[in-house]
């Protein structure tokens, strides 16, 4: 099978660590396996998109030496793809459309592993008077597992722990969880490489992939790098954006943070050289195990 692997940032602000982790290993990964290596910008939650973003990030990809296979895809681009995705999602009879506010569904859902269950109020259709906002599909009761090649086995029941999930949001957006199934498979990719806080996003990926007859691919989700509060680095946290002028370390210190111990010596080499070394020493068996390491940079 050939390996084709991406990167897809959201352009919500610059560049910042977090996000070099999973660009370094999707990166190696796919060079490593004689891959391709796709760029995707995942502009399409517009309200959140910061302007300029999204062209800080292809340069400061550039700067840290980054080559991708083709042109960028932009997400904000395919409305029409999306639609044609979702309209074959409304033939399985499984997607209705949602009434409900946030308020209505946090007032009467349980707690599941990402918020609220939605409770299933419109399920059955619109209450009389009411009109749709928003449009959700219809979750399982029964187990949606896989094997994450770095978290191991991941055991979820989409029903109980997450809920009828929106495909289509009130602002007339085509959900992060359709979006990303429909260009996954549109693209090819079969190695999908990011961090874990996508991690309970999967089996919801990988049940529209069922329903749409699309492959399913092989994930690998990585360590997110959280400051020692344990909050994850972003925007939110105030997390530096990284230097383009000092790619080379920044990129050393991502190689050590996977755990692959790379020589001291390699701080002040070039980001040639830190790339020559990191691609003949890959070790991705010695990155932590774990959902959230700490860093401290
Ligand atoms: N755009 C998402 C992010 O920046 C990543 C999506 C994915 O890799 O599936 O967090």
């Amino acid at each position: 099978m050939h390996y084709i692997g991406r990167f897809a940032p959201s352009p919500t602000g610059p560049l910042h660590f977090g996000s070099l982790v999973a660009a370094v290993t999707s990166y190696l990964e796919a060079r490593t396996h004689q891959g391709l290596w796709l760029l995707r910008m995942e502009d399409l939650d517009t309200p959140r998109t910061m302007p300029g973003a999204a062209d800080a990030i292809l340069i400061s990809l550039e700067a840290f030496g980054f080559e991708w296979n083709g042109s960028v895809l932009y997400q904000s681009q395919r409305t029409a793809y999306y639609s044609e995705v979702f309209e074959r999602l409304q033939t399985s009879g499984l997607v209705y459309p949602c009434a409900c506010t946030r308020k209505e569904i946090a007032d009467s859902a349980v707690q599941g592993i990402e918020g609220a269950v939605y409770p299933g109020t419109c399920r059955n259709g619109l209450m009389p008077g009411r009109t749709a906002r928003a449009w959700r599909i219809m979750t399982e009761d029964a187990p949606a597992s896989f094997n994450d090649d770095i978290q191991g086995a991941i055991h979820q029941n989409l029903a109980r722990d997450i809920g009828d999930f929106v495909l289509k949001r009130a602002d007339g957006l085509f959900a992060y969880q359709l979006a990303v199934v429909a260009d996954d498979a549109a693209q090819g990719v079969s190695h999908v490489v990011r961090g874990a806080d996508l991690l309970d996003s999967t089996p919801r990926q990988i049940y529209l992939q069922h329903l749409l007859q699309f492959p399913t691919l092989q994930y690998a989700h990585l360590p997110v790098a959280v400051n020692a509060a344990g909050e994850k680095l972003s925007k939110q946290t105030k997390a530096r954006a990284l230097d383009n002028a000092n790619a080379a370390a920044a990129l050393w210190t991502v190689l050590d943070f996977l755990g692959q111990h790379p020589p001291a010596a390699l701080q002040r080499a070039t980001t040639a050289e830190v790339w020559q070394w990191a691609l003949g020493h890959w070790q991705p068996g010695r990155i932590a195990r774990v959902r959230a390491l700490t860093f401290s940079g």
